[in-house]
């Protein structure tokens, strides 16, 4: 398991990193997004939920714009300005055509060579199920990046002149059990923690140990950090897309 990891290579100008809901990319990504937005990547966030569904005392309808304020103001404190909701409903995401559509007009929109996504496997580390909205966000967002390159899916969006973007050369997944590269993190990690933190009434409503943002990602940069000399760091799994 203290296998080392290299460093993931930074040499790219976009990001377009696409999640289910506000938080998914501040429970692990962040810290990453910020060194990366420190070296002048442009990094834009999909967000295919508003969360509206995430916090059990409070209705939609007031959940969903609370959220997507708290996600706004989590993004900008890791240097991200741009931030889309797809409007899908929370807990009920489908891995259809609907999403691969929207999802694939946001690639050939902002043109990334990197997509970020989190954890889609069945499971957390083997350990606790995974949700089927991050399940299929993710498979959807992996489908769409090869649909975005070519005109003859989603012609439509063409003809409205989007073209096609064939650009994506590494998706790299947040949450891996399995993961391949590492992103030190130590310029980063004071500004993820306050990423997290500006979800406030979401964490307000949660207990235990995710409820505590700057011990929940302090160790989990330590705990990444073994497999990359000691330093505190972010693990990705990459592929090639
Ligand atoms: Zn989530």
């Amino acid at each position: 398991m203290s296998t080392q990891l290299p460093e993931l290579p930074n040499d790219f100008e976009r990001v377009l990193a696409v999640v289910a809901h506000p938080d998914d990319l501040e429970y692990g990504a962040s810290g990453a997004i910020a060194v990366w937005a420190d070296a002048g990547t442009t990094v834009a966030y999909l967000l295919v939920t508003r969360g509206e569904a995430g916090i059990d005392g409070l209705d939609p309808a007031e959940c969903g714009p609370l959220r997507e304020a708290e996600q706004v103001a989590a993004a900008k404190r890791v240097g991200v300005d741009v931030v889309e909701f797809l409007d899908h409903r929370d807990g009920v995401i489908e891995h259809d055509l609907e999403l691969r559509r929207d999802i694939a007009a946001a690639i050939r929109r902002h043109r990334p060579e990197v997509v970020v996504v989190i954890n889609f496997d069945d499971t957390w580390f083997g350990q606790h199920w995974n949700s089927p909205d991050h399940r299929n966000t993710g498979r959807a967002t992996l489908d769409a990046i090869g649909d975005a390159g070519n005109r003859w899916i989603f012609p439509e969006q063409v003809a409205d002149g989007l073209e096609p973007w064939d650009g994506v050369r590494m998706i790299a997944v947040s949450g891996s059990s399995e993961p391949t590269h590492a992103v030190p993190i130590e310029d980063g990690l004071e500004r993820a923690i306050a990423s997290l933190e500006a979800h406030t009434a979401y964490l307000d409503a949660l207990s235990g140990d995710m409820a505590d943002a700057r011990t929940f990602l302090t160790d989990m940069a330590t705990s990444a950090g073994k497999r990359f000399g000691g330093r505190p760091a972010a693990l990705f799994r990459v592929f090639g897309a």
